[in-house]
């Protein structure tokens, strides 16, 4: 883009992601006043595409949180889980650790119930887990983007309301990419954000919730201000947020939901994404020592996780993350701390493909050549 003194580089990370041109530009839009009509113009077919794309059913609601995903995830625990009430945290990896983390340093009394690297949840482990310890509320992790293990949400979803307790589910990563589970699951919490399969820049965590988490909320104290989800109804109404938002990233956002929902249309969007997922693990496949980190069937749309070759260290894929800037693109040489347990454990390392949001199988085509070409010195 002109005048930048930043290079462009394409990034396959997992999230921020690749913006596409026509976004970017979207950024320079009039700014507004987020109290005024002009917001509700961008903002009333914000939340209607939100709620089309997350195929919402009609009692749900949704919020806008300033921030990012992790904003909403940590709104789920404050707004959701009374003082003396258990939440168990089911973690597959980093992400569902870190939600775990927030409960811990929220106050709550947490179980942490975690599952292998690159495994899924096991539905009669966490079974029995709920007959034992009776917790209120579980969080779950659709897509763990440390791993790229996609779970199997509405499974989960039938053991937690089997045993009468909420269930939140993270799915930041994922949302944008595949079909959203929410109404196959009555899941009672899901969190998303804008810069991961949506395509956009960070800065909303999106929330969506049931009239039971509503309902819930209205016994629980100490929700805080920003994550208090019964603050931010009231402002979601009117299509506003609780304070004031990013006016760039909504203009943005009215853009490439239009585009998401009206253009590309979400069948092809979620076809895309299977595709590129499909053409990440046969790229893999084909390469010589090295293995696809998660098992088939639980291999998430939007990210692939890779066991590096015997021998090939962390610090070596870093090594491959600078040779691939020098061809333009931003690679991940795995989550750091995942990386440091492995190799700690005497395991392989693994590395990441992101291949979400507006990332084309043509684009990812390109990127894996040179992937292959860098893997390979
Ligand atoms: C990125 C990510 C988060 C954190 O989201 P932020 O928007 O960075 O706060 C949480 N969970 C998952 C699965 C993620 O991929």
């Amino acid at each position: 883009m002109a005048n930048s003194p930043f290079p462009e580089l394409t990034l396959f990370i997992t999230g921020p992601t690749y913006i596409r041109p026509e976004v970017r530009a979207a950024g320079a839009w009039p700014e507004y006043g987020h109290r005024d009509a002009e917001n509700a113009k961008r903002f009333e077919p914000i939340f209607r595409n939100l709620g089309l794309i997350a195929g919402l059913p009609a009692d749900y609601r949704t919020i806008l949180f300033l921030g990012s995903g992790s904003t909403g995830m940590e709104a789920s625990i404050r707004s959701l889980v009374a003082e003396g009430e258990t939440v168990l945290h089911a973690t597959v990896g980093a992400f569902g650790d870190l939600w775990h983390k927030m409960s811990v340093a929220n106050g709550k009394k947490t179980v942490h119930l975690a599952f292998e690297p690159g495994t899924t949840v096991d539905p009669a482990v966490l079974d029995a887990a709920l007959a034992e310890l009776k917790p209120a509320v579980v969080a779950i992790t659709h897509n763990e983007t440390s791993t790229g293990v996609a779970c199997d949400v509405p499974a989960l979803c039938r053991v937690i309301k089997a045993h009468g307790a909420l269930a939140l589910v993270d799915g930041v990563s994922i949302f944008g990419g595949a079909p959203c589970p929410i109404a196959e699951s009555g899941c009672d919490f899901y969190a998303t954000a804008t810069q991961k399969a949506l395509g956009l820049h960070a800065g909303f965590g999106i929330g969506f919730v049931s009239p039971a988490a509503v309902e819930k909320a209205r016994h629980v104290t100490g929700r805080g201000h920003a994550t208090d989800i019964l603050s931010h109804l009231g402002r979601a109404e009117k299509f506003q947020t609780q304070s004031t938002p990013n006016g760039a990233l909504g203009n943005q956002m009215y853009l490439q939901l239009n585009y998401i929902v009206e253009e590309e249309g979400l069948a092809a969007r979620y076809a895309r994404h299977v595709a590129m997922r499909d053409m990440a693990v046969s790229f893999v496949k084909a390469l010589p020592g090295f293995d696809l980190f998660a098992d088939e069937g639980s291999r998430s749309p939007t990210v692939t996780a890779v066991a590096a070759a015997q021998g090939m260290t962390a610090a070596d894929l870093r090594a491959v993350k600078e040779a691939l800037r020098a061809r333009g693109y931003l690679f991940d040489p795995g989550y750091a701390k995942l990386n440091e347990d492995l190799e700690a454990a005497g395991k392989r390392p693994i590395f990441r493909i992101g291949h979400m949001g507006d990332i084309t199988p043509t684009m990812l085509e390109a990127y894996l050549k040179d992937l292959g070409e860098a893997l390979a010195r």
